[in-house]
């Protein structure tokens, strides 16, 4: 009966962890999900605040995903996604935090980074990942994305600010052609 019991309190903290995992982690990507990357982007804003330090963000979005699906099908869309993850975590360094944002949209933390080292490492992001080649069904292609950078405390005080200033440049780097990083 003890052993018994022992073994339902087991299986009990395992599917909380399971639980716990879920409401943080994306699950096909394994980074974390956009609500858990906005409570470390509070988080990280009160430590930079209070120990005057830089905090960078990158807003990362594929561009004209919706044809890469519609040319190669879904599946390959799929691993151009986990290929773009890796680039991000090869470029970025152990301290930064990577979020899956959206569906094809990835967020970076940059904590007491410089400007040019932000734009630097969103910029070598961008090169590796548009130098990578696919084959899907005999035909060769390869993906773009473009990024939006802001940092604090130069860009903005509040989170939403320094999230909107990105996403803007975003949407700028996305008007003026796309494959660039727009700062
Ligand atoms: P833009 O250059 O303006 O970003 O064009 P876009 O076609 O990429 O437009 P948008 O960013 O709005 O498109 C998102 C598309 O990404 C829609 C959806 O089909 C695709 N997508 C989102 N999540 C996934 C996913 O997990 N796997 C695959 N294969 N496709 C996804
Ligand atoms: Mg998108
Ligand atoms: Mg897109």
């Amino acid at each position: 009966l003890l052993s018994l019991m022992t073994s339902i309190a087991i299986d009990n903290i395992n599917l909380l962890g399971a639980f716990k995992d879920k409401a943080v982690h994306d699950g096909f990507t394994g980074l974390i999900n956009h609500k858990y990357f906005l409570e470390r982007l509070e988080q990280e804003l009160l430590y930079a605040g209070r120990y005057k330090k830089n905090l960078g963000l990158i807003m990362i979005d594929i561009d004209h995903f919706k044809k890469f699906n519609d040319s190669f099908g879904h599946y390959a869309g799929d691993e151009v996604i986990k290929k773009l993850v890796k680039v991000i975590t090869s470029k970025l360094r152990d301290v930064d935090i990577v979020a899956r944002y959206g569906g094809e949209e990835f967020s970076a933390l940059m904590p007491e980074v410089t400007y040019e080292d932000l734009y630097a490492a969103a910029e070598s992001i961008r090169q590796a990942f548009s130098a990578e080649k696919y084959s899907f069904s005999g035909t060769e292609c390869s993906a773009t994305i473009s990024a939006g950078i802001s940092i604090f405390p130069k860009d903005a005080s509040t989170a939403p600010q320094l999230v909107r200033w990105a996403d803007q440049r975003l949407y700028q780097a996305k008007m003026q052609g796309r494959n660039r990083v727009i700062g």
